[in-house]
């Protein structure tokens, strides 16, 4: 076990429990990586495992873009916090009713001390979006600044994932299975690609399917093809019935995250809903297969989606 002490406080990220959940018939073991830390959790914690563990003696702000209401804002103001940095993060736009109602992964991270910044407020902005804004404007000359990418999309997400794959298989060993699929919906498709290619230098017995949540399947395999190169090491994706919007509320989400609730575990409402509407659809026609979903944290964003969900369909 790894433990970090900062500030009198025991981190441990790794060993997170698994447990079974039963749903529609199904026993689907539940890799709990939700519960790996309440200030650092799920794929994110992972992915950033990296950057707590390095030192980085030059470096005292942390860079970043993507949603204000994005589950790496929330990871990342608490990386920041915990290494003692700033985190500089850009968004596109913040909509009025969160800048005067600030909820879940904003608000959290506005607590950590993160400073949000709306690119659209940037005088020197032109034409920019927040990579070439922070790739032009940002960084050059500045040695100070650690940048992420989006998601946590690249190879310093490598260890802290293999160390996840090395868990699912040292519990699969004392399982005794002798074969595991393992299931998670992807954003950047980034632990997924991850979780594979150790599986496969590790043990090949062990499979990921994953489904794309953000674009298409065509976006997925973009994404992974800027990480690696062997297409033999990418997950396998399975597609939706139809195509979803990222962020789009559905009755059918909300449906399955309820069910879910039922069965006894929570899950979040950007990603979880469609992994489990595939993985669900998947084992009507596998039930004998052995699946472990990967719980990827992100339960903090339902401080605002859930508003939003109970508004339109009630519940
Ligand atoms: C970020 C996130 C994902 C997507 O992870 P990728 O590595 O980008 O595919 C999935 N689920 C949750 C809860 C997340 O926070």
């Amino acid at each position: 076990m790894e433990f970090f002490i900062y500030d009198r406080l025991m981190i441990q990220l790794t060993d997170t429990p698994v447990h079974v959940l039963h749903v529609d018939g199904h026993d689907v073991f539940v890799k709990r990586d939700d519960l790996l830390h309440p200030a650092f959790s799920g794929n994110k914690a992972r992915k950033f495992a990296y950057f707590l563990e390095q030192d980085f003696p030059s470096i005292d702000t942390l860079v970043g873009y993507g949603s204000p209401q994005a589950n790496s804002l929330y990871s990342m103001s608490a990386l920041a916090k915990l290494k003692g940095w700033q985190l500089q993060f850009y968004v596109d736009h913040i909509a009025s009713h969160l800048l005067n109602n600030p909820l879940g992964n904003y608000r959290a991270a506005l607590q950590n001390g993160a400073k949000i910044i709306d690119l659209s407020q940037c005088l020197d902005r032109g034409q920019h979006d927040c990579a070439d804004y922070i790739e032009q404007c940002v960084l050059p000359g500045r040695d100070e600044l650690l940048f992420i990418p989006e998601g946590g999309r690249c190879h310093y997400a490598e260890p802290g994932v293999r160390q996840l794959a090395r868990e699912i298989i040292a519990w699969k060993q004392a399982e005794q299975l002798s074969q595991l699929t393992v299931f998670l919906p992807s954003g950047t498709g980034t632990t997924a690609l991850f979780l594979q290619k150790s599986f496969t230098e590790l043990d090949d017995s062990i499979q990921v399917m994953t489904c794309s949540a953000v674009g298409g399947d065509d976006y997925l395999k973009l994404q992974w093809r800027m990480l690696a190169s062997d297409e033999s090491m990418f997950p396998q994706i399975l597609s939706p019935n139809k195509r979803y919007h990222f962020g789009k509320l559905y009755p059918e989400f909300f449906q399955v995250w309820q069910k879910l609730k039922q069965a006894g575990m929570e899950f979040e409402l950007l990603y979880d809903p469609l992994g489990w509407l595939v993985l669900l659809h998947f084992l009507a026609n596998k039930p004998m297969a052995k699946v472990l979903y990967v719980h990827q944290g992100g339960i903090l964003g339902n401080e605002s989606m859930l508003p939003r969900y109970r508004r339109k369909y009630g519940g």
